[in-house]
């Protein structure tokens, strides 16, 4: 076993790693950008060296630093986490002729992997199944569309090079082709620089459902299934293993099949292969095709270990010291279901737009395992992946399991910056999803319920209102009241855009009535404390004149001046703001130019995404302060209209 090992990653994933390394003793060291020197992973690491930079570009990407940074610390081994380096041939070789260990596969092995079209050859050489489909070299649009037409509608064209979804287009009938081509084409040129696509069979009603791999070189076993068919736009955000509905025989089939795959480009560490399978008709052992393969440890790879009880970093680490695999197939056994949810700083309302901010409050329920790379006061910056953390618990049984991840995400507390922890607790709660119903376009189906924003609870809405005002405390004899009667007060707060005003009456100590709009809510303090409604008090968190009120779901209350919001009502429609730090992309309009409601105005580039920014009215353009190009500050004005009635 190694003495030292370099991680070159941050956040959740070196953390992750780190674990594993204090539990063998292993001594570890962080690299980091200058935005990441109080970094949780940098805390925890042994050594800690800065690459300097805060861009991927100019910190986590830079392989020459890196080794240096491993050379200089004494580091025998590297861990490149995901993303980042982890899938970059090139690196694997100068990690090597440095006389340093890649933990991790061959650069052969990922080069193997690294285009789809080269990927799918090779495994259907290997007895892999692959999707029907066309990837040869001939390019040539109508050469595509014949191709496409022998192939059957619909299609899903591809770019060889993709990820992430991008550079793939669903067409569902021959005169959509070329038009989907061309920007399938397009994308793929700008995002990955190669615009090369394959065209395959679109199979309706898919599962995504995927098999790890371990391999020392030159054999291999399966680590089973997981089921990552919760996708939002081709996104994974709840996983779990094993997959609903997994029959011993499709199992068989399916984890022979990637054994096969990774033994065939010699496979060494961890890695997964995914499939695509056809849920139709329930689970056939003829059902599924090789999609690609992750030459890496996934995300989601915790349900594995949650079932499995293997620790794959643990084996990662002994297989790259030069150990055997650390046991054979038979000695993998299934043991209950896990669930890993997601959990992002984003804006679902506003269309799951990424956010930043600083969390002022960040805590977990004890009985999950919660993988993060964030404490309480730090902050998610807009240079990485806006994830928090990933919730994962295990159970028994599904029925068992899911109910412990509700439970878990109604006891995940975050304040200081909006999350998606409601959307997760609808889709926990989603009935299809309960029954194990799952096909990867059950996001995009239901996705006005699960984003729906309930009425908040007057409960939770009285408690944030006392916690604003300083109430919600042991109630001391003077508080908030007189001796003579009943005091009251009005309190204006918002939610989201909906600003409404309250009244708190208190009538005596420990008796206060909050009257929201048509209800009167008690609060009582007794002997467990205050109750809202007859019911307990949640926990709550108050800063900077916000309260969020924990629980399924979090409510976040602000309060506000009266008088500033009428001041604010009318400039916000005439400024056009960037929602978060970014670099503006396009500005499509210039002054005096006439707008309609909604028209978009200018687009960000911002977290590794492209935001529309909106006319939220009519008007007349008055004033462009930014350029294509610019790199602004989040609430930097780019567009002024002009004033109505000006
Ligand atoms: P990327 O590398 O860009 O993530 P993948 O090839 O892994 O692309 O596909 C991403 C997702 O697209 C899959 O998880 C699945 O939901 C869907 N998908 C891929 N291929 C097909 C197909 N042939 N038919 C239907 N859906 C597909």
């Amino acid at each position: 076993m190694f003495d030292t090992i370099l991680i070159a990653n941050r956040g959740e994933i070196a953390c992750r790693v780190i674990d594993t390394c204090r539990r063998l003793g292993v001594r570890t060291v962080a690299v980091h950008s200058d935005v990441d020197a109080q970094a949780r992973h940098v805390e925890m690491a042994d050594v800690a060296v800065s690459l300097g930079g805060a861009s991927p570009a100019e910190s986590y990407l830079r392989g020459d630093a890196i080794i240096a940074a491993a050379r200089a610390t004494g580091a025998q081994a590297i861990h490149p986490g995901y993303g980042f380096l982890s899938e970059n041939p090139d690196f694997v070789e100068a990690v090597e002729a440095a006389g340093l260990v890649f933990i991790g596969p061959s650069a052969k092995a990922i080069r193997a992997m690294g285009l789809k079209d080269a990927a799918k050859a090779l495994m259907a050489e290997a007895g892999v199944p692959v999707v029907p489909g066309y990837q040869g070299a001939e390019q040539a649009p109508d050469h595509l569309a014949r191709e496409a037409e022998a192939i059957g509608y619909p299609v899903l064209i591809k770019a060889v090079a993709g990820g992430g979804g991008k550079g793939m287009r669903l067409v569902e009938a021959p005169k959509a082709f070329a038009d989907a081509l061309a920007s399938a084409q397009s994308e793929a040129r700008t995002a990955f620089g190669n615009a090369h696509v394959l065209i395959e069979k679109y199979i309706t009603s898919p599962r995504h459902i995927e098999v790890q791999v371990f391999g020392d070189g030159t054999r291999a076993v399966h680590l089973f299934e997981r089921d990552c068919s919760l996708q939002r736009r081709h996104q994974k955000v709840i996983e779990e293993a094993p997959a609903p509905g997994m029959t011993a025989e499709m199992r068989a089939a399916m984890g022979d099949a990637a054994v096969r795959a990774a033994e065939a480009i010699g496979y060494k560490g961890a890695g997964t292969v995914e499939f695509i399978v056809d849920g139709s008709d329930g689970l056939h052992p003829d059902g599924f095709w090789f999609m690609e393969m992750n030459t890496r440890l996934q995300v989601e790879h915790p349900v594995t270990e949650a079932i499995t009880g293997v620790d794959l970093v643990e084996w990662q680490l002994r297989v790259a010291a030069g150990a055997p695999l650390p046991c054979a197939q038979e000695d993998l056994t299934i043991t209950g279901h896990a669930f890993e949810a997601r959990l992002y700083a984003e804006d679902v309302p506003a269309g799951f737009l990424p956010s930043t901010g600083r969390l002022a409050h960040l805590a977990f329920p004890e009985d999950a395992r919660a993988d993060t790379g964030v404490r309480s006061g730090d902050a998610i910056s807009p240079h990485y992946d806006p994830m928090i953390a990933k919730v994962i618990v295990h159970g028994p049984s599904r029925d068992v399991a899911l109910r412990k991840l509700r439970r878990a995400l109604s006891g995940t507390q975050v304040a200081g910056t909006v999350t998606n922890l409601a959307f997760l607790g609808a889709l926990a709660r989603h009935d299809g999803f309960s029954r194990g119903e799952v096909d990867t376009g059950l996001i995009g189906r239901d996705l006005e319920a699960l984003t729906a924003v309930p009425d908040p609870a007057p409960a939770a809405m009285a408690q944030a209102v006392l916690a604003l005002k300083g109430l919600d405390r042991a109630p001391r004899p003077l508080d908030g009241f007189a001796l003579w009667g009943p005091v009251a007060q009005d309190v204006t707060v918002r939610i989201g855009e909906d600003v409404s005003t309250c009244r708190v009456i208190c009538h005596a100590p420990g008796e206060i009535d909050v009257e929201l709009g048509g209800t009167t809510v008690p609060a009582r303090f007794g002997a467990n404390g205050w109750r809202y409604d007859g019911q307990p008090a949640r926990d709550v968190f108050v800063a900077d004149g916000r309260a969020t009120v924990f629980g399924d779901p979090t409510l976040v209350v602000d309060h506000v001046d009266p008088l500033d919001v009428d001041a604010g009502a009318g400039a916000s429609s005439d400024l056009i703001e960037a929602p978060m730090p970014g670099m503006v992309r396009s500005v499509f309009v210039e002054v005096g130019q006439a707008v309609t409601r909604g028209d978009r105005l200018a687009v960000l580039e911002a977290m590794k995404m492209e935001h529309s920014l909106l006319a939220a009215r009519d008007g007349t353009v008055a004033e462009v302060m930014a350029a294509a190009g610019t790199q602004v500050e989040a609430g930097a004005v780019l567009i002024r209209l002009e004033e109505e009635n000006a």
